[in-house]
């Protein structure tokens, strides 16, 4: 039995599909010249195998996902067929005497360093295209499938060191049940997409691809944070019925989409989506979500080969904007640095890149992509309700900057006659001890807060979010968080302006409860966990959540505020 984080929730049982870690390795002793033309034929049945794969991984992708998702592969299908590239590996062979995987190895190597050295940032990023179609030839000249994430003709669970974002972005959800990882956090890439496709997902489990093999049964349960490889038929029995159970609960909280998010003594909470791309938007509608608390736009930055333009992301705000008819929709301007990189941006590499150039500070750095943001933003404000966040503010300095960015770009759209909102509402993330501490003072010159308890434990505890070997001190009802998270409240209130709390901990029913108990009145998280949570607040009276949360608020450890909130709410 393994356990490791649970990120996603959900009960399923299927078939491990394993990818190794480990880079496929083969003899790289010359050939004999007799073997040349042999070597040779390998690497053109090998391109035309490759051919063969990637057509139809690009036909299902396309019918399954769209065309955004299909221009992954039809970039590799371009670069497949390139002339040149064959004309280099042939060469190697037969000058050489390489064999074909070596030659094919050698060639994309130096064509990936000759691509990450250019001017050109689109070639540049094309990059990891380039390495990901060498493996693929390289596997087929040795005769070893290339794994495919795309396409499954029976239900999986896929078992991997970590999935990339180009890999979970073409997963099919309606064949992987499941996904477990050895690396991997609370927070990380691979646990968001996982909840946002509402895939049951446990990260952080050391030496699962040593210890699961392909074709392993396996049960995966992310409600209790178990794995059973094989399970026996008792224990088999046990997970179906949990996974019954689990569909049931899913059934019974369906019904309630439409319900507001009211405590017993009727008062009225707000649950709003975590989203990362409008593709979003329609799901999160499905489980009732009142609007967007969160837009990550990082996502939209990742999934393009370059900055996306002005236009571009005038055109996701909107889509989103107008998909949510009215409601609110908070966007964050854009939150790269840390854990997450933009090849396009050619970022330099930063001894402690979660206290680096992250956040705002990059947008600083680089005044125009934040004015391209800005100007885009105030255009989507138009067509509905659209508020600006801005993430990782350690000081009041910046919050006067980053207004001026924003006259800035307001004083362009006038002068160009383009149409623009004259004034959004705008809202700092609350995620650094700093901006805790100076929460009065931000509060007073914004118009709400948004705290981000992923970083905001993450910056308090001094443990960084995405290390496995400290996941269990990134405690998010550490005491020392909770004193944060409630100080920040009490200096909205004290203003009458709103605070919202977005962090994964909204999305958990125990600490969402005790949030609403410490006077927050909205919720963001990702979709998948809104039916759950307000199936919760409607069975309590704020009266007792407050009395509970004050409660809490006196204990000294983690451990004791986990034990007090389960005595409560199991
Ligand atoms: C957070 O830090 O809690 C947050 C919501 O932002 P992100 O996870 O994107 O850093
Ligand atoms: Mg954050």
């Amino acid at each position: 039995m393994f356990s490791g984080i649970s990120v996603s929730p959900g009960v399923a049982l299927a078939q491990a599909v394993v990818l190794s870690n480990e880079p496929v390795s083969f003899d790289r002793s010359p050939v004999a010249a007799e073997f040349i033309e042999r070597e040779i034929d390998k690497f053109k049945n090998a391109i035309a195998e490759s051919v063969k794969q990637l057509t139809l991984i690009e036909a299902q992708v396309r019918k399954k996902m769209g065309d955004d998702k299909a221009a992954i592969f039809e970039a590799h299908l371009m670069l497949v067929e390139d002339e040149e590239l064959s004309e280099a590996v042939i060469e190697k062979i037969k000058d050489r005497c390489f064999t074909a995987p070596a030659a094919v190895e050698d060639v994309i190597s130096e064509h990936v360093s000759a691509m990450e050295e250019l001017d050109d940032e689109y070639l540049k990023a094309r990059a990891v295209d380039m390495r990901d179609l060498g493996q693929r030839i390289v596997l087929n000249c040795l005769g070893i499938a290339p794994q495919s994430l795309e396409i499954f003709d029976r239900e999986v669970i896929i078992v991997a060191g970590e999935l990339t974002p180009s890999q979970t972005a073409v997963l099919d959800s309606s064949k992987v049940m499941g996904i477990i990882t050895e690396r991997g956090s609370r927070t990380s890439h691979t646990a968001i997409m996982a909840a946002s496709m509402e895939i049951p997902a446990i990260v952080g489990v050391e030496g699962a691809t040593s210890a699961i093999c392909n074709g392993d049964m396996i049960a995966l349960d992310a409600e209790h944070n178990h794995i059973i490889v094989n399970p026996t038929p008792s224990q088999l029995e046990h997970v179906e019925s949990q996974r019954e159970q689990y569909m049931l609960e899913c059934k019974q909280f369906e019904g309630g989409r439409d319900l507001p998010a009211q405590t017993r003594d009727g008062v009225r909470i707000k649950l709003a989506a975590n989203i990362g791309s409008p593709a979003d938007s329609g799901p999160a509608l499905g489980k009732g979500a009142e609007g967007v608390g969160l837009y990550r736009v990082e996502f939209l930055f990742m999934e393009t080969a370059e900055q996306p333009d002005e236009e571009m992301q005038y055109q996701a705000f909107k889509s989103v904007v107008e998909d949510m008819k009215g409601m609110p929709v908070v966007i964050r301007t854009l939150d790269v640095g840390g854990d997450k990189d933009l090849p396009y941006l050619d970022l330099p590499k930063e001894d402690n890149p979660f206290l680096g150039c992250r956040g705002i500070r990059l947008c600083f750095e680089r005044p125009r992509l934040l004015l391209r943001q800005l100007r885009a933003l105030l255009r989507a404000g138009v067509h509905g309700d659209v508020r600006i966040l801005v993430p990782m503010i350690s000081s009041l300095d910046e919050v006067r900057r980053f207004k001026e960015f924003l006259a800035e770009a307001q004083n362009s759209l006038e002068h160009e006659g383009i149409a623009h909102a004259k004034e959004l509402p705008l809202g700092v993330m609350i995620e650094t001890p700093a901006a805790v501490f100076l929460a009065p003072h931000l509060i007073h010159e914004t118009d709400f807060f948004s705290i981000g308890t992923n970083d905001l434990t993450q910056y308090t505890l001094a443990v960084d979010r995405q290390n496995e070997r400290i996941a269990d001190l990134f405690e998010q009802l550490s005491p020392a968080v909770l004193l944060g998270i409630k100080h920040t409240v009490d200096a909205a209130r004290e203003e009458g302006k709103p605070v919202c709390v977005c962090g994964q901990m909204a999305g958990d029913v125990n600490s969402a409860l005790l949030l609403v108990g410490m006077g927050v009145e909205e919720l963001s998280m990702s979709p998948v966990h809104i039916p759950r949570v307000k199936n919760a607040i409607r069975r309590q009276d704020l009266a007792r959540l407050r009395e509970i949360a004050k409660e809490v608020l006196g204990l000294s450890t983690a451990t004791e505020v986990k034990m007090k909130l389960d005595e409560y709410w199991g």
